[in-house]
């Protein structure tokens, strides 16, 4: 069954980037039973107050977007923490939602699921065919665990949950901690700094990675989409002979190069960029293909400069 207005609706991870812009969405579009919980009021790698807290409040759709989420130096170095939590979090909530008959759920994943060195653009069936990216590998195992977990559930016990997997995101409510963000952020944060104090630009790596940025409304919406579609149509998804998996991107990448003149222009910084050869450079590609999402009508429509602009004007006062 599709989402009502009135369908009580979990949304796990509330606070991140990916679940603030799904509860805005949820709230733009007039849904009204929404539950979420803090990490304070519900750890939701306890499989326990997980399973208590949902047979309290029975939800009927469930979207996972609660992860340890980071940026490369962070996958990197706490590769423990990021399989572990992940693992553990998405264990508590898929068993959960499977306890109390949760209609439908919308696991969220990432890019860097697929092989290092995959065929490009990369569409859902290379999962699983040659070896991952090192940087993030413990993180990528246990989100690539999540999707064979969702297959398993809906083959076993006849359950609807899909797996989305978004490109690199960016948008409101980011982390802009230079240790552990994503690049976009750290970008902006230090050419914003570089140009108050005249300093130099500092870009990890060499610059040439590719990486392809979708805005996290954008995402919200493919997912608002998914959840409310027709029964015949989300069911199509949920193919029993390869995992449900789709891909929601935003069609194009830019080089780190690219995106950080980019973020440059946005923010008025005219100095010098260097590049750290100290720092990796992750994956060399890794633009998806979203064919089966824009089969289904969705398009994103926030342009890269347009939303660095949008997020840039957010935070620029809370960067000094
Ligand atoms: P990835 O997509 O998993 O590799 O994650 P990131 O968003 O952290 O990094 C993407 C690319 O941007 C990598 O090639 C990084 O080396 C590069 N990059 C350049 N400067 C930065 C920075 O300041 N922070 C981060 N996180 N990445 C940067």
């Amino acid at each position: 069954m599709m989402m009502q207005s009135d369908s009580r609706i979990f949304v796990a991870g509330h606070r991140g980037l990916v679940g603030s812009s799904l509860v805005r969405g949820l709230q733009r579009k007039g849904f009204t039973n929404l539950l979420t919980q803090t990490r304070a009021q519900l750890d939701l790698s306890d499989r326990e107050a997980v399973a208590k807290y949902f047979e309290e409040t029975k939800p009927e759709y469930v979207f996972l977007a609660a992860a340890k989420v980071g940026g490369i130096l962070a996958n990197d170095t706490l590769p423990a923490d990021f399989i572990r939590d992940n693992l553990d979090i998405q264990n508590s909530v898929i068993e959960a939602s499977y306890q109390v008959g949760v209609k439908r759920l919308l696991f969220l994943g990432s890019s860097c699921i697929y092989p290092k060195a995959c065929p490009q653009p990369i569409r859902e069936e290379y999962l699983l065919t040659g070896p991952l990216e090192q940087t993030n590998r413990a993180y990528a195992l246990a989100k690539i665990a999540g999707i064979e977990m969702c297959w398993a559930y809906n083959r076993q016990y006849g359950t609807k949950y899909l797996a989305a997997m978004p490109s690199n995101l960016y948008g409101p409510g980011d982390n802009f901690d230079l240790q552990s963000s994503h690049v976009l952020p750290a970008l902006i944060r230090k050419a914003h700094a570089a140009k108050k104090s005249g300093s130099e630009f500092v870009v990890w790596g060499s610059g040439k990675p590719q990486r392809e940025l979708l805005y996290s409304d954008d995402l919200a919406d493919a997912c608002l989409y998914l959840m409310s579609s027709e029964d015949a149509l989300f069911d199509t998804l949920l193919k029993s002979d390869e995992p449900p998996l789709i891909n929601i991107g935003a069609g194009s990448d830019v080089t780190i190069r690219e995106l950080a003149d980019l973020v440059a222009k946005v923010v008025g910084f005219e100095g010098a960029m260097i590049f750290d050869a100290s720092k990796p450079d992750g994956t060399p590609k890794k633009l998806m293909d979203s064919t089966r999402m824009r089969g289904l009508g969705w398009a994103p429509k926030v342009g890269l400069e347009d939303g660095i602009r949008s997020v840039y004007e957010m935070v620029k006062n809370e960067l000094d």
